[in-house]
């Protein structure tokens, strides 16, 4: 059973509108690597195919949160990307040129509440915000995809933007009995931006890490985090800017290969790199 206070983060990655490939994407299970207690990042099946990416957010109905509580946190959630990636080809490149740019664009809820994906044909990914979903019940937030034939090709990250809160006990005037009451409350913007920084994560395709027998905060990839705990914030770390850099290379988005090829690979030994 999990604590409800340490309830259980981050829903994979819903493959909404596949392409074929994607299919056979999903059948990959890195499970002899795991059971190994080896370490493993997994990519997902696409690249962003765009020199700079639009990242748009479809600010949430205003009864759910308010979105200027969060606003910075979401920002930075997203920049932190773009900045570790400028630094690290900076690292790797520093006269050839490169760009991480992320473009992001936001929209008022009563702008885009009754309006359709194809709507917004510059947006690359989306984030949109519900309320926690008892069906969804261990769920923060999801990425899915559509890299269908069509020529939008989209992720769309959902973040549940409420979620229970640690359980309270009221014991009543009779000792044999007691009730449990669980409040639905805003999510902190702490939380908020490991949520979008995990989630971007995806939408930039990066799949999930396993850290096996190694340090899970190699990674903010690793797929678990304590919902209420104020100090939960683990910002993308070397392993990520890595993963990506192996996707794209060192010279940035602007670099369109498609199908990518490598399902995953298994992260060099932390020495190196600390
Ligand atoms: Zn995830």
């Amino acid at each position: 059973m999990i604590s409800p206070l340490y309830v259980m983060l981050f829903g994979l990655i819903a493959f909404g509108l596949l392409p074929a490939m994607a299919e056979k994407w999903e059948s990959f299970e890195p499970s002899w690597a795991i059971k190994q207690g080896g370490e493993i990042y997994e990519f997902m099946p696409f690249k962003q195919s765009e020199l700079m990416p639009e990242i748009c957010i479809m600010k949430p109905a205003p009864n759910l949160i308010d979105y200027y509580d969060y606003q910075d946190s979401i920002w930075y959630g997203i920049a932190v990307w773009e900045e570790g990636l400028n630094e690290m080809s900076e690292m790797f490149q520093p006269d050839k040129g490169y760009s991480w740019q992320l473009k992001i664009l936001e929209f008022a809820y009563e702008e885009h509440v009754t309006k359709e994906v194809s709507d917004y044909i510059q947006c690359n990914i989306f984030i949109v915000f519900e309320p926690f979903d008892k069906e969804k019940e261990n769920t923060l937030g999801i990425t899915a995809f559509d890299y269908a034939n069509s020529r939008h090709k989209y992720a769309v990250i959902t973040i549940f933007a409420t979620q229970p809160a640690p359980a309270v006990l009221y014991l009543d005037d009779d000792p044999e009995t007691w009730d449990t009451q669980v409040d639905i409350l805003p999510i902190t913007p702490n939380t908020m931006r490991q949520i979008i920084g995990h989630e971007m994560g995806h939408g930039l395709g990066l799949g999930h890490y396993y850290a096996g027998m190694n340090n899970p905060s190699r990674s903010i990839m690793e797929f678990s985090m304590s919902i209420w705990s104020e100090d939960n914030y683990l910002p993308p770390q070397y392993l990520d800017y890595y993963a990506l850099i192996t996707k794209y290379g060192t010279d940035g988005f602007k670099v369109w290969e498609y199908p990518v090829q490598q399902q995953w690979f298994i992260p060099p030994h932390p020495e190196l790199h600390t």
